[in-house]
């Protein structure tokens, strides 16, 4: 799976792209009796102001008809699109994402479609009042909202989707974690040690975890 970001704040989202389960899946290398495992994701950024074509490398501008704010420029955005998947011969495997607090929600069943039906997801993220409209029209992309609830930019919700598309990708998750199956968490967990003093009081992990009767465990859980 490709990721593609186009953001103003390619680094701010670099940065965690880079760490962990998503910055051990973009590299290949060698595990025990040289098993040579390959690169499962890779992550891009365009950043439109590298696409401004004006001398003041402008990427937004007022909104026609009136209102608050400045609303993200179409072209910048259309040209780093263009540079990160336009030249794709098999376009039924680019999907295109604009975030928007009134796109449709993002779910862990998109997460898992997304997955298995591309190899390229394109994430638009906004900033300020939003992208101009031409931009959805053009690239046929589909809006998406990752809550109901307002943000300042689209750069935590492409992490979002990123994060959990990454996790559907096979490969991914080492064999430290687990990918779901038929529940979607893992309910209640616990960890060393048995017990631990919290403001005077003992705290113990439930006996059901310690006594190894895995049925018991899992109805516990919730499973
Ligand atoms: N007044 C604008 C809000 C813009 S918020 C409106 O009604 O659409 C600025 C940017 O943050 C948006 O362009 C979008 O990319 C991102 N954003 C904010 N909340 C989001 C959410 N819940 N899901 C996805 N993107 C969101």
């Amino acid at each position: 799976m490709n990721f593609h970001v186009i953001t103003i704040f390619p680094d701010v989202c670099q940065a965690y792209t880079d760490a962990s389960v998503l910055g051990r899946a973009q590299k290949t290398f060698k595990g025990k009796g040289a098993k040579v495992r390959g690169k499962k994701i890779s992550v891009d950024y365009y950043n439109p102001r590298d696409f401004a074509t004006d001398k003041h490398k402008k990427v937004d501008d007022k909104p026609y008809g009136g209102g608050p704010g400045m609303v993200m420029k179409a072209e910048p955005i259309l040209k780093a699109w263009q540079k990160a998947v336009g030249r794709k011969k098999d376009q039924k495997k680019v999907k295109t994402l604009i975030m928007s607090p009134r796109g449709k929600e993002f779910t862990q069943k998109l997460a898992m479609d997304y997955a298995k039906k591309y190899d390229h997801l394109v994430l638009i993220s906004g900033r300020y009042e939003g992208i101009d409209g031409r931009v959805k029209r053009a690239l046929g992309a589909e809006e998406v909202s990752v809550g109901d609830y307002v943000l300042t930019g689209g750069e935590l919700p492409a992490l979002t989707i990123i994060d959990s598309v990454s996790r559907q990708v096979p490969g991914v998750l080492g064999t430290h974690d687990s990918l779901e199956d038929d529940r979607v968490t893992s309910g209640e967990t616990y960890t060393r040690p048995e017990t631990i003093e919290y403001k005077k009081k003992k705290l113990n992990v439930p006996k059901v975890f310690l006594g190894g009767n895995h049925a018991e465990i899992e109805k516990r859980r919730g499973k």
